[in-house]
């Protein structure tokens, strides 16, 4: 952390902030561990059990997680609905939150993000259908640029059942709330 909060001192000064105040002078090592926290994935593991005769979709919604964009290295925060059809096995139901903060927590684009959740999913499960919508806001279009301020990204990605059937489709997005 030693280089990166001297690397963070120096971009605030040439940016002519001032780290020299009892208020700032500890913002530098502040601000280098918060970008380390947005830019690290935590450990995860994938713990899956028999689907025990299980064939319906199982969807965990409104999963909420922030990321930053890796082209401006600002935060983009929303939701995530992950949906799944099992084939042979189950996953522990809390694992899908924490594959999409695994996804989240790393200099991302929400596209690239989505199709990450989708395929580690797809890796470690093998089920006969995946779905996941991602809705996010991006500071570095509300708060900068185009100050676009409550505007959302919306992006999908599907897999087998979901993917080739249009009715199990829009049943997923139906529950993701595509349409609001
Ligand atoms: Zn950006």
């Amino acid at each position: 952390m030693v280089a990166a909060t001297r690397a963070a001192a120096d971009l605030l000064t040439a940016l002519g902030v001032d780290t020299h105040t009892e208020d700032t002078e500890r913002t530098p090592e502040r601000m280098a561990r918060a970008l380390a926290d947005l830019t690290t994935p935590p450990p995860f593991t994938m713990t899956t059990f028999p689907a025990q005769g299980y064939q319906e979709m199982v969807v965990v919604n409104q999963i909420p997680f922030t990321s930053v964009c890796e082209h401006h290295l600002l935060p983009f925060q929303g939701t995530a609905c992950v949906a799944y059809i099992p084939a042979e096995r189950v996953v522990g139901l809390s694992k899908i939150p924490r594959l999409v903060e695994f996804c989240a927590r790393r200099p991302q684009v929400q596209e690239r993000m989505t199709t990450q959740i989708r395929d580690l999913l797809a890796q470690h499960l093998a089920p006969d259908g995946i779905g996941v919508l991602v809705r996010a806001e991006h500071t570095c279009m509300s708060a900068r640029g185009v100050r676009a301020l409550g505007a959302t990204t919306v992006t999908r990605a599907f897999q087998g059942q979901l993917d080739n059937d249009h009715l199990t489709r829009a049943e997923f997005l139906a529950q993701a709330g595509a349409g609001s």
